[in-house]
């Protein structure tokens, strides 16, 4: 079965720049920028620029230069945001929710990134 993208989700409007976004990077596949509804002090969105609903269907179907840069937006990211622990930062936390169980809104994959307070223990 293969996996169907809605072009119309908002992340796919943000890439096409019909909605705006706080841009904190944006690389040749990614795009990282600020939630509109952060949970904590850092709350930052990575998304890939390609047409990826869910982390398997880009970690399956994505080009390698795409997975590469979407890890190192990342990486990139944390240090911009200062949340590298033991580099200086706290320490983040790092969320990817995919589909119905996983209660995803939008249906682009996206990376949230956590941090700058106490994030407290993740219930399973
Ligand atoms: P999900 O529940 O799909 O993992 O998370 C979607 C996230 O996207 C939510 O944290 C929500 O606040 C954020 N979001 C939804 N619409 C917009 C938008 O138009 N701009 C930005 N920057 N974030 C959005």
């Amino acid at each position: 079965m293969a996996y169907a993208y809605d072009e119309n989700n908002i992340f796919a409007k943000i890439l096409r720049g019909e909605i705006p976004n706080k841009t904190v990077l944006e690389t040749e596949h990614s795009l990282a920028f600020h939630d509109i509804r952060p949970q904590a002090p850092v709350h930052v969105l990575v998304i890939p620029k390609g047409p990826y609903v869910t982390y398997d269907h880009f970690a399956l179907e994505a080009e390698a230069d795409e997975i590469v840069d979407f890890n190192r937006t990342v990486g990139e990211v944390c240090k911009m945001m200062d949340v590298q622990p033991g580099m200086g930062g706290g320490g983040y936390r790092m969320i990817s929710n995919a589909g119905e169980a996983g209660v995803q809104e939008v249906p682009h994959l996206h990376i949230h990134i956590l941090g700058g307070r106490w994030m407290g223990r993740m219930v399973p």
